[in-house]
């Protein structure tokens, strides 16, 4: 076991939670402190409020991952006499950082909103709403027939040629290489001034965007000529589609009542809120944690009888009325369900790499509503 230090810890998160999945403009991201100290313990919250920094600190931990941003709009002053202020001064004198995974946490496979889908035992469990898809990308390499196993497998583990449930795909063709060295080059085969002819492969794979720069690095630590002959270029084909909020089955229908009751026990909250007819039946449900009011066209269109959600406005209720879509608003705290899949999912990473970490799941409730 290894001490990791906060710029490893949040690798491995991001390796699971990349920022690039956050919707435009949303603030996330290191809020609070820095990232080049040890860490030994990391607190995953919903929310950051003094009780929660506090218990932070009676856990010495070094990082605080929480879902919602701290420092949701930008600040113009850091006075310590207001809310964020005190939270921020709390923080920096007991050297705690403090990290936000938002809409990236949603969109994140295993994230919050498989979390919820997964605790209403939804099945068939697909994306409601796709926010995130990456190009697919094609490049051609002409190597040397000698050099060309080698060149192909590096490439292969450098993650190019994945077509579905298929590593390693490649596509090779035969043909002659020319050039001629000329004053100042360096030649692999060949000699200066010398028109050369040599066998050569030309390797074709194809890999997600998002691998380019580690791919082409592969190729030129693995390609021994001075100056590589390449192509590369973008395909019109998108992959790695990711998005907000889940919409699945329920293994039996209910009725709109019947899973309501489920909601509650399920997300463990004391009552719902509810659009919709009692008796109507439900199989289809969409589920965005949060605030789901932008959402009730995209259900409707998904074919959702139900629609889970937060934060639920009274004319978004009655626009949901009209669409012939039920709604149950269990409230936005329900998102709590992040912090032990958080922790579960971290410390599983910590495991494999080694690394000494703890992710401790806050115990304080940030749920601010009482019902009377
Ligand atoms: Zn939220």
């Amino acid at each position: 076991m290894k001490t990791a230090n906060g710029h490893e810890i949040i690798q491995l998160f991001e390796s699971w939670s990349p920022k690039f999945f956050a919707l435009e403009g949303d603030p996330i991201g290191l809020q609070v402190g820095q990232l080049n100290r040890q860490i030994q313990n990391v607190l995953v919250t919903l929310d950051v409020t003094l009780q929660v920094v506090q218990e932070a600190i009676d856990h010495n931990c070094q990082l605080i991952l929480a879902h919602h941003p701290p420092i949701y709009r930008p600040l113009k002053n850091l006075r310590t006499d207001t809310p964020t202020g005190n939270i921020v001064e709390l923080c920096i004198k007991h050297d705690i950082a403090v990290y936000a995974a938002h809409t990236n946490l949603d969109v994140a496979p295993g994230g919050v909103n498989d979390l919820l889908a997964e605790a209403l035992e939804l099945q068939k469990i697909s994306i409601l709403d796709e926010t995130y898809a990456e190009s697919v990308m094609k490049l051609a390499i002409f190597v040397p027939t000698t050099h060309s196993e080698v060149l192909r497998h590096q490439l292969a583990l450098a993650g190019a040629g994945q077509i579905g449930n298929y590593d390693s795909c490649s596509f090779s063709s035969l043909g002659t290489g020319r050039f001629q060295p000329l004053d100042g080059s360096n030649p692999a085969i060949g000699q200066l001034n010398t028109l050369e002819q040599v066998e050569e492969e030309k390797v074709e794979v194809v890999f997600e965007s998002s691998k380019k720069s580690k791919i082409l690095k592969a190729m030129y630590e693995y390609h021994p000529y001075e100056e590589v002959a390449f192509d590369i270029w973008e395909l019109d084909s998108k992959t790695n589609n990711q998005g907000i909020g889940r919409i699945g089955l329920l293994e039996q229908p209910l009725s709109l009542d019947e899973f309501a009751e489920k909601v509650k026990e399920q997300l463990k909250v004391p009552f719902v809120r509810i659009v919709g007819d009692a008796t109507k039946s439900i199989r289809k449900v969409a589920v965005l944690g949060g605030d789901g009011n932008k959402y009730i066209q995209t259900a409707k269109r998904a074919g959702a009888d139900v629609l889970v959600t937060g934060d639920l406005y009274f004319h978004v209720a009655q626009e949901a009325q009209l669409l012939g879509l039920s709604v149950i608003d269990p409230g936005h705290h329900v998102e709590s369900v992040m912090k032990s899949g958080v922790s579960v999912k971290m410390n599983n990473l910590c495991e494999e790499k080694k690394y000494s970490c703890r992710f401790i799941s806050s115990s304080i409730s940030t749920e601010p509503f009482r019902v009377k």
